[in-house]
């Protein structure tokens, strides 16, 4: 006799969602364990930018786009045709929620036509109006999961483990103030997140990144990975993660990823250019600034952009931590920043700034702006195999009967390293993974 219905452990987005789904079906009792609300989820500090393909926002900004473009370019970044299916299937409810979230939960929507990204062949990033990002996005959530009866959202209960008979899982156990408790479940669902914050697996499987900055939540120790590996679950692409090329060392803000795309020039401490600056996303990007002297290279975008790119929550937040400044002249951004000025003024003269939103061409000139920036792991993209209805592989064969993983949990869609990321994959694998399995416990599946 089990206790709930549904156990999720994790209040991120992928947690959330598959809650708000399965309690469409109100026989349904379901509850959240959430480690602490305090230290927030990756959701909560993420950019909240949403990638769908074929939504009415697109529609109505006359940009022609559907679910199998968007999983096409997916794929073309990634390299990884092995995850097709679940990138189509993720692909195909992304348009279905992002318009759920403007029409049920009254979520403020808008495309960002301005919000270019590397791989993206069309504007298919969504976000909230007042561009606040993550926080307004959990907000909305956890408003909605508070005026749903059959959800119950318990913090500072994190789980521990699993409890499982004979193959199939059949609970959880928590960690209550007044110590580890059992709850039985028809259904576990695994949202804890990745590994980013945990050095050990770090260091086991993405070793680059150790030194990195990490811009990621304290809460993504992969806690419920080591759970169900015990039981016999398959892993896929440990090695992958979201990486930044665009964080500024000493205030650890990162810059708006649009800046390559508009026009910016990125040059090392010598003053060379190192990379084509419209050839990446931004976690492909942090590729090329890790292997740089000390991670360190320089950025610098036309001070008519700036306006623009300040629309946004993170380099608002860049702004009010003096991460960048504003320059009159190269000698003095070369004597501010630290970089060669004989070889900045001659590059700076080659380079043709390029601006794929106006689509202009011309001449870098002052006064302009420029920061210093480094490489950045933000979260892990490899974790628990999962089928397409979100129910965790076992490295034998088959699926663990009663458990399901999505978001960071889950192995991700970005192949098997951080070149393989496209914007708005994080929250494509979390939203979209944890309607999928709303959806499925909601119509009474079970394995
Ligand atoms: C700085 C930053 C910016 C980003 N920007 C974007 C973006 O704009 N678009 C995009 O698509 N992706 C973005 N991402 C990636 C995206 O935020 C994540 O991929 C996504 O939020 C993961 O969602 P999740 O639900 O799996 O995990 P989370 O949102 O991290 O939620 C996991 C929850 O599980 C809880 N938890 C952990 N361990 C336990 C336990 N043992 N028991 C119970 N609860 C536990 C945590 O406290 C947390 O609340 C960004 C990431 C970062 C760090």
């Amino acid at each position: 006799m089990s206790d709930i219905d549904v156990a999720i452990m994790g209040g991120g987005a992928c947690g959330m969602f598959a809650a708000l789904r399965a309690a469409q079906n109100p026989d349904l009792s379901i509850v959240i364990f959430e480690k602490s609300t305090e230290e927030w989820c990756n959701t909560q500090v993420s950019s909240g930018s949403l990638a769908a393909g074929g939504t009415r926002f697109q529609a109505a900004a006359g940009i022609e786009d559907s679910p199998q473009r968007h999983a096409d370019d997916i794929i073309k970044v990634s390299r990884d045709e092995s995850t097709r299916n679940l990138v189509e299937a993720l692909c195909a409810v992304a348009p279905v929620y992002t318009e759920w979230l403007a029409d049920a939960l009254d979520y403020p929507i808008e495309l960002g036509v301005d919000m270019p990204r590397g791989g993206q062949s069309v504007p298919r990033l969504h976000t909230d109006i007042g561009r606040q990002g993550g926080q307004f996005f959990v907000r909305r959530l956890r408003d909605a999961i508070t005026q749903t009866p059959n959800i119950a959202f318990v913090d500072r209960t994190p789980g521990v483990g699993l409890l499982a008979e004979d193959g199939r899982v059949v609970g959880v156990r928590v960690l209550e103030t007044t110590g580890e408790a059992d709850v039985r479940a028809d259904a576990v669902v695994l949202a804890t997140d990745g590994f980013a914050a945990n050095a050990e697996l770090l260091a086991e499987y993405i070793p680059e990144v150790v030194d990195d900055y990490f811009s990621g939540v304290s809460t993504s120790t992969g806690d419920a990975l080591a759970w169900a590996i015990e039981l016999g679950a398959s892993t896929r692409h440990m090695g992958s993660f979201l990486g930044h090329g665009l964080i500024v060392p000493g205030h650890g803000t990162r810059l708006n990823p649009s800046l390559p795309f508009r026009g910016a020039l990125l040059v090392t401490a010598e003053g060379e250019r190192f990379v084509d600056e419209h050839a990446h996303g931004y976690s492909s990007l942090g590729v090329y600034v890790r292997a740089l002297p000390e991670r360190r290279a320089f950025i610098l975008w036309p001070s008519d952009v700036h306006e623009e790119v300040l629309h946004s929550e993170l380099m608002r937040e860049s702004e009010r931590a003096g991460a960048f400044g504003r320059f009159d002249s190269v000698s003095e951004v070369c004597s501010a920043l630290g970089i060669n000025e004989a070889t900045l003024t001659q590059t700076i003269d080659d380079f043709i700034c390029r601006d794929i939103v106006s689509g202009s061409e011309r001449k870098l000139t002052f006064p302009l702006y420029a920061a210093r920036i480094t490489s950045g792991i933000l979260t892990t993209q490899g974790g628990l195999d999962v089928d397409l209805s979100g129910r965790v592989i076992r490295s034998s064969g088959g699926v663990i009967p009663g458990l399901y993983a999505g978001g960071g949990t889950a192995v991700g869609i970005s192949g098997a390293d951080s070149r393989g990321y496209s914007s708005g994959n994080g929250l494509l694998s979390a939203c979209g993974l944890g309607w999928i399995i709303g959806e499925q416990l909601a119509d009474g599946i079970r394995v």
